[in-house]
C-alpha cells in the first residue's frame, strides 16, 4: 500500500535491543534501526520512565548518556534488570547521520508534538502515535534529552508549576526554567501524562553533560516516587522564560571583525543566566539600516520595543533581563533564535 509518507518517518517499535545497538554511535543509529524507533524495555518496577533523545540530531549528550548507562547494567554475567521499565524514543536519526538539528525538508522534532500549531506533517504523526503507545502504557515521568550551543549552565526545563515535576527538574539542577512556547515540544505533550522535563546539558560535546545525564537518568529508574510536598525555595532558582528574540531575516548579522547590520559582542554567550542591568549593549548597528529585533511574548505579541532600543549606534537593553541561549552560531541563530528572555520566578512557586 502506497503510503503519502516517507518511510523514514513511519515509527518503528521494539521490545528488547537490536544486537550491537549500545556499541552505535549517533551517526550510524540511521543504517542499524532504519528510522525513529520507541523501544520498551522491561525493569523491576512499572510503570516506565519514558526517554526521548536526538530530538536534535546533532545533540548525541542524550544517546550517549544512556547507551552507557544501559551497558553497565549489562556488565559480568548476563543483563542486570533495571530498576524500572524503560521506554526510549531514538528521535531524528536522519540528521544525527547528517550531523545537523534537522535535515532541510524536515521540521524541528522538538516542535511536532501534540499541541504544535505548526502545518501537519508525518512527523506531527509520529509523535502523536508515541504519545499514545505511551498513554496505554502510562509514565512514572518523563525525560527529553538536549544540549545547546552556546555557554550556559545545566538546567531543567518544565511546562507545568507542580511539585513533583519541579523535584524531577531540581533532582537534576537548582537552575530550572518554566516556559509555556514554544508550543509543539515534547515536555508539554508527555507533561499532559505524568511529570516532564526538558534537560540542557550544555554545550554539545562535552563529556560533562553525558556523564551528568547517565547519573540523572539511573538516579530517576531508582526512585520510588516523585515528591507531592513542596520543593524549597532555597533549593532551586526558578526563571520564567518571557518572550523569545530573533533577527528579522532581512537583516545580517555577525560578530566582529567584520560587516552586518548587527555586530554582536563576540563575548555574548557570557550572558546567558546573567541578570543584565538597562543600558548593556549588546551590540554594534549599522547607522545605514533600520534595525529592529522579533521579539514575542508567550502570546505572540511583538514586544521587541519594551527590551531592545537603539541609541548611539549601539543595540542596548531598555530594561534589565536574563537571557538564555544566547550562542555565537550563526546557522542556530537563523534556524531557531538568538535568545530567549527570562525573569526570576520563585515568588510563584506552588
Ligand atoms: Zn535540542
Amino acid at each position: 500500500m502506497n503510503s503519502p509518507y516517507p518511510d523514514r518517518n513511519r515509527l518503528r517499535e521494539l521490545y528488547r535491543l537490536p544486537p550491537g545497538l549500545l556499541e552505535t554511535v549517533p551517526h550510524d543509529l540511521a543504517s542499524v534501526l532504519g528510522g525513529p524507533t520507541l523501544i520498551h524495555l522491561p525493569g523491576d518496577r512499572e510503570p516506565p520512565l519514558f526517554v526521548s533523545v536526538l530530538l536534535h540530531g546533532n545533540e548525541p549528550v542524550g544517546w550517549n548518556a544512556l547507551r552507557s548507562l544501559l551497558a553497565s547494567y549489562r556488565q559480568g554475567f548476563g543483563t542486570r534488570q533495571l530498576p524500572r521499565a524503560l521506554s526510549l524514543l531514538i528521535g531524528n536519526v536522519a540528521a544525527a547521520a547528517a550531523g545537523v538539528r534537522q535535515l532541510p525538508d524536515q521540521p524541528d522534532y522538538n516542535r511536532v508534538w501534540p499541541g504544535s500549531e505548526s502545518p501537519p506533517t508525518s512527523e506531527h504523526v509520529m509523535m502523536r502515535q508515541v504519545v499514545a503507545a505511551m498513554r496505554r502504557r502510562g509514565i512514572f515521568a518523563s525525560v527529553d534529552i538536549h544540549s545547546n550551543t552556546g555557554y550556559n549552565p545545566h538546567y531543567g526545563c518544565v511546562n507545568i508549576l507542580d511539585n513533583r515535576y519541579l523535584h524531577l527538574a531540581t533532582l537534576f539542577s537548582r537552575t530550572v526554567v518554566y516556559f509555556m512556547r514554544p508550543l509543539g515540544v515534547q515536555s508539554i505533550a508527555m507533561g499532559r501524562l505524568g511529570p516532564a522535563v526538558t534537560l540542557e546539558c550544555g554545550k554539545v560535546g562535552e563529556q560533562r553533560g553525558e556523564d551528568h545525564a547517565r547519573a540523572y537518568l539511573d538516579a530517576c529508574l531508582h526512585l520510588p516516587t516523585l515528591p507531592q510536598h513542596p520543593v524549597a525555595t532555597s533549593d532551586l532558582d526558578l526563571f520564567h522564560t518571557v518572550a523569545q528574540v530573533k533577527i528579522p531575516e532581512t537583516l545580517s548579522f555577525g560578530f566582529p571583525p567584520g560587516r552586518a547590520d548587527i555586530l554582536f559582542d563576540p563575548e555574548l554567550e557570557r550572558f546567558n543566566f546573567q541578570e543584565l542591568p538597562r543600558g548593556t549593549v549588546l551590540g554594534r548597528v549599522d547607522p545605514s539600516t533600520e534595525v529592529g529585533l522579533e521579539v514575542r511574548d508567550e502570546q505572540g505579541r511583538d514586544v521587541g520595543s519594551r527590551y531592545f532600543s537603539v541609541a548611539q549606534e549601539e543595540l542596548r537593553l531598555k530594561r534589565p533581563l536574563i537571557p538564555s541561549m544566547l550562542t555565537r552560531e550563526e546557522a542556530i541563530i537563523r534556524q531557531d533564535c538568538l535568545c530567549y528572555i527570562m525573569e526570576r520566578y520563585n515568588d510563584r512557586l506552588p
